[in-house]
């Protein structure tokens, strides 16, 4: 299996490549070539596996310069019990929301309560036997710009991982308090945490700038290292996410809720167009989806592109209970539009350009069309959202984040609009304990909200009795690590000095 660039057809590379590089020279991002095609038989097989025999299977076919056994060796070391609170990283639970069934696919009890570690725990091994495939001896650095969920998700999946390191700046305001408690007591001898006097787009800006500096880069080379992406880009982000939904397919079908071959829906709360594409792709290898639901919050630049065929950057950003996706750019919409197109880089490329310089573009009407007929958009707002964390634990008891309530909300929507009670997954992407302020104004809209991130914990589990994931409970006790700021100008002497090679 190769991969291409969806902005240049002509840049072919193998896997292991593909996760090294992160990004394509050219600014595309790596696409396989084709998909890997699963007739009912391989469900059947398939059926019988657990999640991690499962992922084995799905790896293979897509790392084919990857042994047997160095795929065994990442899936085994990522989805541990230990990590993941039980055997299946990825467990459904089935309730009904006015009315409707909704199988929800917790994604959320990984080592730091987002679904970004279902990729985050297996990157770094993937990304270790890619450079060791690639660039043979060298120290993999990665730099990572934050607004929360992704730099300590990072944190976690690099920690103690051989031959890496990774440093993470957080803008010095930006951050929620169990955001930054979680990142500034992270242990593991690899890593370092920074803040930024900036915002999160300076941090990123200075992240870039670093990555893009050659004395910096040959400072590196001199010294063994290169710098990596742990970018939600990268291929092997990507792949970690198909599997799931094929996975959760063979519980539906063992659970008896759906027969082999029956179609479903799925919903997805969505920001950067990573999950939700991984979704699609699982459906071009065979898995029997009917509709993808796209939610979004009130940042609906997807919903309208869905609706119209008119992508526009160009309108007013907002600051949401569902923060990340506060985002206006989807990145990984590039690689749907690249397949829907034809495969045609030509195409892609100039929509993307004209993104970047008129912040706006229009797809051609078979693109349109193809989309409309496969996707479902919708948005929720934060009072909508709140309602939907409401009704949903008033009727089943059942606690849901704020992304996740979107995801519920528009999925609600859909039914009333269409009637279609097509069985129904539906992505939840975090622990309600993440963002318990506006949960606990949800549940509780009169509470008079006690002072500390720790203390609204607590308050939400007395109201809900929902189980406090175990690394939210234990971060109150651990100890700051890393309580260093710095000016963005001066983030490159900061990585020099993390790296001590000054
Ligand atoms: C990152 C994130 C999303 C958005 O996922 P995309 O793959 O970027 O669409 C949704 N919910 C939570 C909690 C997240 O951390």
């Amino acid at each position: 299996m190769l991969y291409n660039s969806t902005e240049n057809a002509n840049e072919v590379v193998s896997s292991a490549q593909a996760i090294a590089q992160g990004i394509s020279p050219d600014g595309g991002l790596f696409v396989p070539q084709e998909f890997p095609q699963y007739t009912l038989d391989t469900f059947k097989e398939l059926l019988p596996l657990d999640y991690q025999g499962r992922a084995k299977k799905v790896f293979a076919d897509y790392l084919t310069d990857f042994t047997a056994e160095e795929i065994a060796d990442c899936v085994d070391k990522a989805y541990t019990e230990e990590k993941f609170e039980s055997k299946n990283p990825a467990p459904i639970v089935s309730k009904k929301y006015n009315g409707n069934d909704v199988n929800i696919l917790e994604l959320w009890h990984g080592p730091t309560c987002a679904f970004k570690d279902m990729a985050l725990q297996i990157l770094p091994h993937l990304l270790t036997k890619s450079l060791k495939k690639t660039y043979d001896g060298k120290d993999a650095v990665i730099l990572v710009a934050t607004s929360g969920d992704t730099g300590k998700a990072a944190l976690e999946g690099f920690k103690d991982v051989d031959n890496t390191k990774i440093i993470v700046f957080y803008p010095v305001d930006g951050v929620s308090p169990m955001q930054k408690h979680q990142m500034t007591t992270q242990a593991g001898n690899n890593v370092n945490v920074c803040a930024i006097k900036g915002n999160f787009d300076d941090a990123q800006t200075g992240v870039k700038k670093i990555f893009t500096t050659p004395e910096i880069s040959a400072k590196l080379a001199e010294n063994n290292m290169l710098f990596s992406s742990a970018n939600s880009i990268n291929w092997g982000r990507l792949l970690p996410q198909v599997v799931y939904y094929i996975s959760a397919y063979c519980d539906m079908v063992n659970a008896g809720k759906i027969a082999l071959g029956d179609k479903i829906n799925v919903v997805v709360p969505t920001g950067n167009f990573g999950n939700i594409l991984a979704a699609y792709y699982a459906s071009c290898m065979g898995l029997p989806i009917n509709k993808f639901i796209c939610a979004s919050n009130s940042n609906n630049v997807l919903t309208d592109f869905i609706n119209t065929g008119v992508y526009n950057k160009n309108r007013k950003f907002f600051t949401t209970i569902s923060p990340s996706m506060d985002i206006l750019v989807s990145s990984n919409l590039e690689r749907l539009l690249y397949k829907l197109s034809g495969n045609n880089d030509v195409v892609t490329k100039d929509w993307m350009t004209k993104l970047k310089t008129e912040s706006t573009y229009e797809v051609t009407d078979e693109v349109k069309n193809t989309i409309s007929s496969l996707f479902f958009g919708g948005f929720c707002d934060d009072d909508n959202t709140k309602q939907t964390i409401k009704n949903m634990f008033d009727q089943e008891g059942y606690l849901c984040d704020t992304h996740t309530a979107v995801a519920v909300n528009v999925y609600d929507q859909y039914v009333a609009k269409t009637n279609d009670k097509t069985p129904v997954i539906i992505a939840s992407t975090a622990s309600p304990y993440k963002f318990s302020k506006a949960v606990l104004e949800a549940v509780k809209p009169d509470v008079e909200l006690p002072a500390t991130e720790f203390e609204m914990v607590d308050m939400l589990n007395q109201i809900t009795n929902a189980k406090i994931p175990s690394p939210l409970a234990s971060l109150k006790d651990k100890e700051v690590r890393f309580n260093n700021t710095t000016e963005v100008d001066s983030m490159p002497d900061y990585v020099l000095n993390a790296l001590e090679i000054k």
